[in-house]
Formats: structure tokens, sequence, C-alpha cells
């Protein structure tokens, strides 16, 4: 089981540290064919367009093949990639998790910031560089934190997307929830945190719903 973080530029290598902390096997991908190695993406912070630019049509078009059949996440800019609208400007998206999404959303004072948010209930840090901000939520699609009145961090079916950084904050439940959507971490995911983590609320709200 290998997880890939797309490295063609952008903050990359603070994802592979987290993930690697959780005990995950890491490939940095700098070349289409290597998606063919892994059962999960990254798509790192950067700037959006300029990994348009670097994918290239056919970089772009085999990653939207990926993205559409194996859990990804996105952030930030990797957010935005992931969108199936983006505005201010528009550009195209993969259209792997339904939301609209606007970029640098919260103008040049704001620019960047630290602020706490919620992960499901509890508090997060939640580090935001030149942010886009979600403005559709598309059906199905679940909102797993917020910000203020904001969804911050996305899911829908193996899709999760964050507007935030959460590798540049300690704490490791967002990458943890997502690995928990690569299947064969799922089996050994007792063994990456002893404590409940958020993938052990979702997976305890999954079986509340599937009940009711
Ligand atoms: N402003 C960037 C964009 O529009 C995203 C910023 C980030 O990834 N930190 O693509």
């Amino acid at each position: 089981m290998k997880t890939g973080v797309l490295a063609l530029q952008g903050d990359f290598d603070a994802h592979r540290r987290r993930l690697e902390e959780l005990g995950a096997e890491v490939v940095l991908i700098k070349k289409p064919e290597q998606l063919e190695e892994i059962d999960g993406l990254i798509i790192p912070g950067g700037e959006s367009g300029t990994f348009l630019k670097l994918l290239g049509e056919d970089g772009f078009a085999k990653l939207k093949q990926f993205v559409l059949s194996k859990p990804t996440f996105g952030t930030c800019a990797g957010a935005i990639l992931l969108a199936t609208e983006v505005e201010n400007p528009a550009q195209a998206g993969l259209g792997a998790i339904d939301i609209g999404i606007r970029r640098n959303a919260y103008g040049r004072q704001i620019d960047s910031s630290i602020r706490e948010g919620k992960l499901g209930n509890s508090p997060l840090e939640m580090v935001f560089i030149r942010a886009p901000k979600i403005v559709r939520v598309g059906e199905g699609v679940e909102v797993l934190a917020t910000e203020g009145a904001d969804p911050v961090a996305v899911r829908q079916g193996r899709t999760m997307a964050a507007t935030f950084h959460p590798e540049l904050s300690e704490d490791l439940r967002v990458h943890q929830a997502f690995l928990s959507m690569i299947p064969d971490v799922e089996k050994t995911r007792g063994t990456f945190i002893g404590k409940s983590s958020l993938s052990d609320e979702l997976e305890q709200e999954r079986r509340q719903k599937d009940k009711e």
C-alpha cells in the first residue's frame, strides 16, 4: 500500500512528513506514469494555475483518471484542482468533488492566517495561505470541518479537499482521516494511533446512519 504526494511544486514535503509520521509508505510523484504505483494521492498547496501548466494536457488527463477512481486529498491549490467549478478566475477543474471554489477569496489583508476551526465537534488549528473559499457544496458532499460559517474540509466518496494546510500543523487527524479512506490502511488503522480519531468518529457516524 503506497500513498503518493504530487511533487511538481508547492509544499509536498510537509505532506510526506505527516504521512510518514502516521506510518504510511510515501512516493513523491513527479511523472504521470508513477500514478500507477500508488493507492492514494495527496495534491498539495502551491499555485493551481502553475500546477495546470506543469501537468500539461497529458498529465491532466492521467491525473483526472486517477482522482476519479482512487482516494485523493487536495489541500488549498490541490482542493482547487479537484473541484468541479473554479472562479476568480475560472479555470479547469478535475471534477472529482462537487464543489464550487473561489481562489484567493480572503483578499490581500488577511492573505495568510492561523485560525481555529472545528473538525467535527473538536477544535482544530488551521493554517490558511492565500486560501480559496468553498462557495458551493454539492449534494452528496459531506462537510468535515468548518471555520466560522465556512466549510473548509469536505469529502465526497473517495475524494477529500481542504482549503487550509493541515500539513503545517502538528495535528495528524486530517491526514489520518484521509489514510483511513485507502482500503488497505483501513484494515490496519488501529496501529497508527491509539486514541479515538476523526476516522473513528466518522466510522461511528456512518454506522449510526446505516442503523437509522
Ligand atoms: N492561491 C493559490 C491558488 O489559487 C492557492 C494557495 C495555496 O495553495 N496555498 O492556486
